[in-house]
């Protein structure tokens, strides 16, 4: 197996990290410190064909797949998280549903515009009452025999992307009726942007990813045509089990880029730094602290590829998904802590790089599934029943 990149891959990877420098490096602070939504750099992600890098060409997309999205999630989380997980949201949550699951219509109204960041869309899976217990979803919908319309009531929480002056759609989950077991059935519905009772919440006050759009979301007695299912009723469990699978890859990447971006930060600052006569890089204590960190980000690289590598070739990659989740999300948190720790005072300073990271780590191990979660599927895959 070879996990070096190809030339059309490596030339991406230079693309998206000239871009990240050159373009979100000088700007991103600021829209962080305001919890502003980035658009000028969305758009120009958009222009670049980012949203679209996983989808084929007929859709408007970029003709790639979930490797080419992992590569450009790596170099722009090197930089910043905001702009990284909108583009992950953007893509995996957003557009890979009406992808995997869509009908030709669906495609054709939907993808062209999300492909190329006209719009971006969002996936409410998320409720007040439970997350990693996604299977006891309250939202419902019920379809309406008169109109034939769906009738969707309910509220979901911390989706991505949901509130933005581009969002253009949010996918919503909800239980459209009972098995024969008596257990809910739940299905994926489009629900566009601006749908009469549907209400976008203000954007939440949080910890990290201050330039990204989360929002809690609303709807009562919001109808939306038949036509609006995604998939067939009652797949809605399955279908999100497989967005999750995929996002988890996704989510990997984007944590190796943060881990990646705390060792570029940390080199240079050992380098320039200097303390008792000399850079402070000169002291082994931090030469292996920084050596440490720059073998973590080595191997969840290794381990997203891996995982990606078995998605695209169409094999088993459930497992891999999830090792490379759990790992890349818990060395990412240790690379922030570790980085910041280098930077001594002024690493606690926001106009630092990696006082951001450090702050947009630890979403990193709840976000798509809990490390917790990703233990249990590993250990299910393993043959390890409770
Ligand atoms: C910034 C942000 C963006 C997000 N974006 C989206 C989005 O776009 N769409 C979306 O649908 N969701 C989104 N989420 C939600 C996210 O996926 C959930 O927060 C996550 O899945 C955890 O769910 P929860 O918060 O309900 O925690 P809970 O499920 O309540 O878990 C609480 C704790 O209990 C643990 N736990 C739960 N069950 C078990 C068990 N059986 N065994 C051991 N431990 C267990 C968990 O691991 C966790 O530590 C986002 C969240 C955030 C913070």
């Amino acid at each position: 197996m070879d996990h070096r990149l190809s030339p059309e891959l490596e030339e991406l990877r230079r693309t998206v990290e000239e871009f990240a420098h050159d373009v979100v490096a000088p700007k991103i602070g600021e829209y962080y410190e305001h919890h502003e939504f980035p658009y000028e750099i969305v758009r120009e992600m958009g222009r670049m064909g980012l949203f679209g890098l996983p989808f084929p060409e007929e859709y408007g997309g970029m003709g790639g797949d979930y490797l080419a999205l992992g590569i450009a999630l790596e170099e722009l989380a090197r930089v910043d998280s905001s702009v990284a997980i909108t583009l992950e949201a953007g893509v995996s949550l957003g557009a890979m549903p009406v992808h995997l699951f869509g009908t030709e219509e669906q495609k054709r109204e939907w993808l062209p515009r999300l492909c190329s960041g006209e719009i971006l869309g969002a996936f409410g899976l998320t409720e007040p009452d439970g997350g990693s217990d996604a299977g006891a979803t309250r939202t419902t919908a019920r379809l309406d025999p008169e109109t034939g319309e769906w009738v969707i009531n309910g509220t979901k929480c911390f989706i991505t992307n949901s509130g933005t002056d581009i969002t253009g759609l949010v996918t919503v989950t909800a239980v459209t009726g009972r098995g024969p077991d008596g257990k809910p059935q739940i299905s994926s519905i489009i629900v566009p942007s601006g749908t009469p009772g549907f209400t976008v919440a203000a954007p939440y006050s949080k910890v990290g990813w201050n330039a990204s759009d989360t929002r809690e979301l609303s709807f009562a007695d919001v109808r939306v045509p038949a036509a609006n299912l995604l998939g067939e009723e009652g797949r809605g469990y399955a279908q999100f089990l497989r967005i999750l699978d995929e996002g988890r890859i996704a989510i990997a990447a984007l944590a190796t880029g943060l881990a990646q971006g705390c060792v570029d930060e940390s080199v240079k600052y050992a380098k320039e730094r200097h303390a008792f006569g000399r850079p402070i890089g000169a002291n082994q204590a931090i030469q292996f602290k920084i050596a440490d960190m720059e073998m973590k980000a080595h191997t969840a690289r290794l381990a997203w590829r891996d995982a990606a590598s078995r998605l695209v070739a169409g094999e088993p990659f459930k497992k891999e998904a999830a090792l490379a989740k759990l790992y890349s999300s818990t060395i990412a948190v240790d690379n922030a802590r570790d980085a910041t720790q280098v930077h001594g005072g002024y690493g606690f300073m926001n106009e630092y790089p990696v006082a951001r990271m450090w702050r947009d780590s630890k979403i990193l191990e709840i976000g798509e599934g809990t490390s917790e979660v990703q233990r249990m599927l590993i250990a299910r895959e393993l043959g390890l029943v409770g």
